[in-house]
């Protein structure tokens, strides 16, 4: 009998020493995890591929599509899972509620005072000109220009440089690429501001729609002119396009994909930047965690492994639609891929290397070096709070 009691004892004292250590990891790995978050939040950041609509505050759109009764808008305007056409169809929505010069100017000041406050550093927005109901297309990239002329004038270049891309879509007509990229020599021709700020061309829209070969002559245009592009590419499986793509050699590459062995050789071979998308990348593709990335733990651990890391740079696409920040998809990428905290720092301003405003500007050159600075500050930062949670 008193051996049966004193083998009970023994067993509830071991299985109360398991439980205790199992809460004990669990709440040491939430508490990493927590650092790792705080840590994205103070890096400083270089954000590449943002759409100034998508990244609009949701409760902004929704106020605006309540005040002019967009149809359609309001249905658009809860988060949830969402399909590459759904993502699409509440673009459309966005773009019915963003239909004045100030509601497009009110957008505009929100999202880079988001991007600021998140810390990023280097911000390069991309938006498509278009006539709204009180404005034509140049109106409109003016709106924003003045926007980002305001932004600096209140915040600052310390704060944020800030730098604009015009966008041409993809389902629109040729026609309108090549208006766009007129319009852009016309403003750089005309505004000194325009000539600071615009630094390039985008190709998106939805991938299913237009043919990338039809819009290869305007960016070469831009090209010409002293305008690199960043063209989306391999959202959906089509490598006869892919290889279109890389033949034209676009300074940077959005998302990318669907790659076949071939495009992936080719791509390490001669690097073209990739601008990787997580919560963007994942939604639309409808899986659940980042080592389910078609690419991201190729570029970002395997090559890392065996060669020079692939320059890619993390972004957000569009915070609004996907209700993500820059901090954010940072933690998502380091915490379920696991990267160490000088990786993390590393990726969180990889873009500057791959930004299109050129590399010697002064600009550049100051935010290179208070970039370093920060970096360093929020990394002994990082360790001495981990050194906290093991004392
Ligand atoms: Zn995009």
């Amino acid at each position: 009998m008193a051996g049966r009691i004193w083998a009970g004892t023994l067993v509830a004292g071991v299985a109360c020493l398991l439980v205790a250590a199992v809460s004990r990891v669990r709440r040491a790995r939430a508490r990493r995890e927590a650092a790792m978050r705080r840590l994205c939040k103070r890096l400083p950041k270089v954000e590449l591929h943002a759409h100034l609509a998508g990244c609009a505050r949701l409760a902004t759109i929704t106020e605006l599509a309540g005040e002019i009764a967009a149809p359609g808008a309001r249905a658009h305007a809860a988060l949830g899972k969402l399909t590459l056409d759904e993502c699409f169809a509440r673009f459309g929505a966005i773009h019915r509620a963003l239909s004045t010069e100030a509601a497009l100017k009110r957008v505009a000041a929100e999202v880079l005072a988001d991007f600021a406050a998140d810390g990023v550093r280097y911000l390069e927005i991309r938006t498509t000109p278009r006539a709204l109901r009180d404005v034509d297309a140049r109106g409109y990239v003016c709106a924003v220009l003045d926007s980002i002329g305001k932004f600096e004038r209140d915040a600052g270049d310390r704060a944020m440089v800030v730098r604009l891309l015009l966008s041409i879509d993809r389902s629109g007509p040729i026609a309108r690429a090549d208006e766009t990229v007129e319009l852009a020599h016309t403003l750089r021709a005309e505004r000194a501001d325009a000539r600071r700020l615009i630094v390039g061309v985008d190709l998106s829209g939805n991938p299913s729609k237009g043919r990338f070969v039809d819009f290869a002559p305007a960016l070469a245009r831009a090209r010409a002119a002293g305008l690199p592009a960043s063209v989306h590419c391999a959202e959906v499986e089509d490598h006869a396009e892919m290889d279109d793509v890389l033949a034209f050699r676009p300074a940077r590459l959005g998302h990318a994909l669907f790659l076949s062995a071939a495009h992936v050789e080719a791509l390490r071979a001669a690097p073209i930047p990739i601008e990787l998308c997580p919560t963007s990348n994942l939604t639309t593709l409808r899986r659940a965690h980042m080592r389910e990335h078609p690419t991201a733990a190729r570029w970002l651990l395997d090559d890392l492994r065996t060669t020079e890391a692939y320059p890619v740079s993390i972004s957000t696409d569009d915070t609004g639609v996907f209700g993500t920040s820059a901090s954010a998809e940072l933690a998502r990428v380091a915490l379920e891929l696991r990267l160490d905290p000088a990786h993390v720092a590393h990726l969180a301003a990889r873009g500057l290397h791959d930004a299109f405003e050129p590399a010697n500007s002064r600009e550049m050159l100051t935010l290179r070096a208070r970039c370093a600075r920060d970096a360093t500050i929020a990394l002994a930062l990082h360790a001495q709070e981990l050194r906290g949670a093991w004392a």
